[in-house]
């Protein structure tokens, strides 16, 4: 079947509009572009549990901060709605800005608990951005379930919270984090990576891994946790560490011992670009 490609909101809602009447389920997978196999499996996904996916590109403005990369962030269109197609993708909504905001908009979707410490103590704004182009992709698309990588376990979690608190009537499914062959997670801005910075990415898997393995031999305690990994990272003179976080899998507060599931986060710049990575340690 041949994709479609829609490029207004009105005609976007119409569409989903005429699908609902219809009985069909709508699957979603919002995205920035740059598309990789991360944002493929979430197609995938989502194909897995609804009748029709679409996928949307949005670089939305309001979830970069001031100097962030919004400008410079890759937009290969034409490589994006290759993959898209191939991959299945029903609709490809590829909105551009003047479609998403009025020059004078002036509502945000604000979630004021998950949202303020990990990423958002370090990029204060961004989850308001993410929440709010959400929730506009919601009304939207109106998708019957929506998928999000677990990648970006922080902004899974405020997405949860905006669709309880908000009684927004979407499934949100995680899906689990792509990795390239050497363990480094697939990120769009894995491209702006030197030769070396690509070497040096490596130390935020290998951090992740070495904690798993000690809690595997029975470690519990956080501090020396943390120890051993900031001096890791240390170790790596092209990294500069912005967060290392331990804390709750669900509340995402900070925690001390390895009891119940545990979200290992981490920020980590390599060079100029930020990334981000992340495990959930279960404790039988
Ligand atoms: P982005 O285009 O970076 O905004 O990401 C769009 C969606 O793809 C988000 O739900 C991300 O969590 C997800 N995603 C990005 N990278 C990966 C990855 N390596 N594995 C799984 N999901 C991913």
């Amino acid at each position: 079947m041949s994709m479609d490609i829609i490029r207004t909101v009105q005609e976007m809602q119409q569409w989903a509009s005429a699908q609902k009447r219809q009985g069909r389920r709508i699957g979603f997978v919002p995205t920035m572009g740059c598309l990789h196999e991360g944002h493929l499996s979430l197609v995938k996904l989502a194909r897995e549990h609804s009748d029709l996916v679409v996928l949307s590109i949005f670089v939305n403005p309001i979830q970069f901060l001031a100097g962030e990369d919004f400008t410079r962030y890759p937009r290969p269109v034409e490589r994006d709605e290759t993959l898209c197609q191939e991959s299945g993708v029903d609709v490809l909504f590829y909105p551009d800005g003047a479609q998403m905001y009025a020059p004078d908009h002036s509502v945000y979707v604000d979630e004021a608990l998950l949202s303020r410490g990990l990423c958002g103590a370090s990029r204060p704004g961004h989850f308001r951005g993410v929440t709010t182009v959400v929730a506009k992709l919601f009304n939207i698309v109106m998708p019957d379930v929506a998928v999000f990588g677990q990648k970006d376990a922080q902004q899974l979690r405020v997405i949860q919270r905006m669709v309880r608190d908000l009684n927004i009537p979407v499934e949100i499914l995680p899906g689990p984090i792509v990795r390239e062959p050497d363990g480094l997670a697939m990120s769009s801005r894995n491209q702006y990576l030197t030769t070396g910075g690509r070497q040096d990415a490596l130390c935020l898997r290998r951090a992740l891994e070495h904690v798993e393995k000690r809690v595997r031999e029975g470690e519990r305690m956080v501090e020396p946790l943390r120890h051993e990994i900031g001096g890791m990272l240390a170790g790596v003179p092209g990294a500069c560490v912005d967060y290392v976080e331990f804390v709750d899998n669900e509340t995402l507060t900070p925690v001390s011992r390895v009891e119940r599931a545990v979200l290992v986060a981490l920020a980590v710049k390599i060079g100029s670009t930020r990334l981000i990575d992340n495990i959930v340690l279960a404790v039988p």
